[in-house]
């Protein structure tokens, strides 16, 4: 009997991208720093889990990986930041991926996803669960 692997998902999803993309420790000049580069499903799983506090099995869900490779993203995630934190890197977030709005949307409240139409105005949209305005779209991100 033969083993049918499933094949790999080409996409992560990821919620809103980050508001600023560079960080760096204060008094040393950027030509003397080197850079961690953090990469935007990295930031989405110290989001998910530490930011907001879900399960892992709730974080991978929303990034539709396994929960294997949401623990394996995360831990690499971890170990950047902290060696941000102690040996005084600087921080590069990497945007150079091909990011697809996937018509998706997440609600900030109740944090169900739903689709809006194409066509629909997102502005005068609201969750359709609570009612909620506050809502972030979701992205897919290619695997590399
Ligand atoms: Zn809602």
């Amino acid at each position: 009997m033969s083993i049918i692997m499933p094949r790999p998902k080409k996409y992560r999803l990821i919620g809103e991208t980050p508001l600023a993309l560079y960080f760096k420790p204060r008094g040393i000049p950027l030509r003397d720093l080197e850079e961690i580069e953090l990469s935007l499903d990295e930031l989405e799983t110290i989001k998910l889990k530490d930011l907001k506090g879900l399960n892992q099995e709730e974080c991978a869900k929303r990034m539709q990986i396994s929960r294997a490779t949401f623990a394996r993203i995360l831990r690499s995630a971890r170990k950047k930041i902290a060696r941000f934190l102690l040996e005084a890197k600087a921080l590069k977030i990497d945007e150079k991926v091909r990011l697809i709005n996937a018509r998706k949307y997440r609600c900030l409240e109740c944090l169900k996803e739903f689709e809006i139409r194409a066509g629909k105005n997102v502005r005068s949209t609201v969750c359709p669960f609570c009612g909620s305005d506050k809502f972030e779209s979701l992205h897919k991100i290619l695997w590399r």
